[in-house]
């Protein structure tokens, strides 16, 4: 039993804790404030081969694993969680469901352009009309001849919108099950093909480095090769997309919530009230000791799971543990770290102003504290 890190995972590690540092942090706060997509910093982390972290290098990827892209995760969430949630959206939503579920064909047509970070994935689940009951899915797919005719909508998709995007995957009714059910499938839509609408950005609180958009879909046609896995399985694909992807956003959460510790430790050295530096208040001594634990307990939670996964053994519940300790602990991290700053963590300049913003997402995206709620519970036994 032994949670240090391997000389490996270190470097990585220690590499993009450099990024960003160096390149990231003098920079994004200008993106954010202009609402812009970080294009250059976006094409470097793909340089980097942070986009191909978990995968085989015979498709394009670094020949990692899912633990080293939570490792990247958390070291960029330190500094900023636009970036971070352009690369976890990037590879745990646009390029793994083609690496799990895709046809050796799909995996070489996709992959290499999606491990270099040229080209970016999303993945349409969510619709205006809901997001945590994912079974009641309106779009359709619906197969004419040799092509899937697709029409409804989805809604706050990221990275669904940029110029570098090339693919968006969507969930769509593809039918009825014997017993009555919807029967959900997963289909690729190349960016660009005649139907699909994508909507200016949306105004949001938080993330506005990254890319969120709505779709709709006007008899989008698309070959029907292009049906993502089995058909009818794709809502059990997505709910496996799902559960690795909340370690994902664990490890984000618990960056959000490691970058507040970091920057309100230099703030309490460095500002004086009283005569002394206000780190010398036990007041505020115990709420970052507060805040460092809550940072290092959702470590650990999302290291557990992440090592669950790789295993091979079941991880739903400790994947859903660890996303809503590290989320609810990224908020109120957030929350004390602008205390801390006073009136200067309500000014924008300040990196725990983006972390503030940021942080109310991490409870609501991927499954809401409230779904995480009901994961554990179901996984205890108590009826659905
Ligand atoms: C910036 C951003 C980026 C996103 N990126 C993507 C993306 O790339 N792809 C994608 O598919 N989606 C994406 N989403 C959507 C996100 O996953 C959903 O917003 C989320 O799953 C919640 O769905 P909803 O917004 O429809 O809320 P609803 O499902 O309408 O829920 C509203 C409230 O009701 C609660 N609730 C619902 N059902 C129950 C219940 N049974 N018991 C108790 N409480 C319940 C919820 O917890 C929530 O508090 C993104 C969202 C945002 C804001």
């Amino acid at each position: 039993m032994d949670h240090r890190l391997s000389e490996e995972y270190e470097s990585l590690r220690a590499t993009v804790e450099e990024f960003a540092h160096d390149v990231v942090a003098p920079k994004i706060g200008a993106f954010y404030e202009r609402e812009e997509f970080p294009y250059e910093i976006v094409a470097q982390m793909g340089r980097m081969g942070l986009f191909g972290l978990p995968f085989p290098e015979e498709y394009g990827g670094m020949g990692g694993d899912y633990f080293a892209l939570c490792l990247a995760l958390e070291e960029l969430a330190r500094v900023d969680s636009s970036v971070a949630i352009t690369l976890e959206a990037g590879v745990s939503l646009g390029a793994m469901p083609v690496y799990r579920f895709g046809t050796e064909e799909q995996k070489r047509e996709w992959l290499p352009k999606l491990c270099s970070g040229e080209m970016l994935g999303a993945f349409g689940l969510t619709e205006p009309g809901g997001g945590s009951d994912a079974g009641a899915t309106r779009t359709t797919a619906v197969l004419d001849g040799e092509e899937w005719v697709i029409n409804g909508s989805k809604a706050f998709i990221t990275n669904s919108g940029t110029d570098i995007t090339g693919l968006i995957t969507v969930t769509a009714v593809t039918g009825l099950k014997p017993d009555g059910r919807k029967e959900i499938s997963t289909v690729m839509i190349p960016a660009g093909t005649p139907g699909l609408t994508v909507a200016p950005k949306y105004s949001k609180v938080g993330w506005n480095a990254s890319d969120t958009r709505e779709l709709s879909f006007a008899d989008v046609r698309v070959p029907a090769a292009n049906l993502l896995g089995e058909r009818g399985r794709g809502y059990a694909n997505f709910l496996r997309t799902l559960d690795e992807g909340r370690i994902a956003i664990a490890a984000l959460s618990t960056g959000l919530a490691q970058g507040c510790v970091d920057e309100s430790v230099k703030y309490a050295h460095e500002r004086t009230a009283f005569g002394h530096p206000i780190g010398t208040n036990q007041a505020i001594q115990f709420k970052l000791a507060d805040m460092r634990l809550r940072a290092h307990t959702s470590r650990l939670a999302y290291y557990d799971a992440a090592s669950r996964m790789l295993l091979g053994e079941p991880f739903k519940a400790e994947a859903a543990m660890a996303k809503l300790y590290s989320s609810e602990s990224a908020v109120t991290n957030a929350r004390e770290a602008t205390q801390i700053h006073g009136g200067y963590g309500f000014m924008n300049e300040f990196p725990v102003a983006r972390m503030w913003r940021d942080s109310k997402i991490l409870e609501i995206g991927e499954g809401t504290s409230e779904v995480q709620r009901m994961l554990i519970a179901r996984d205890m036994g108590l009826p659905a």
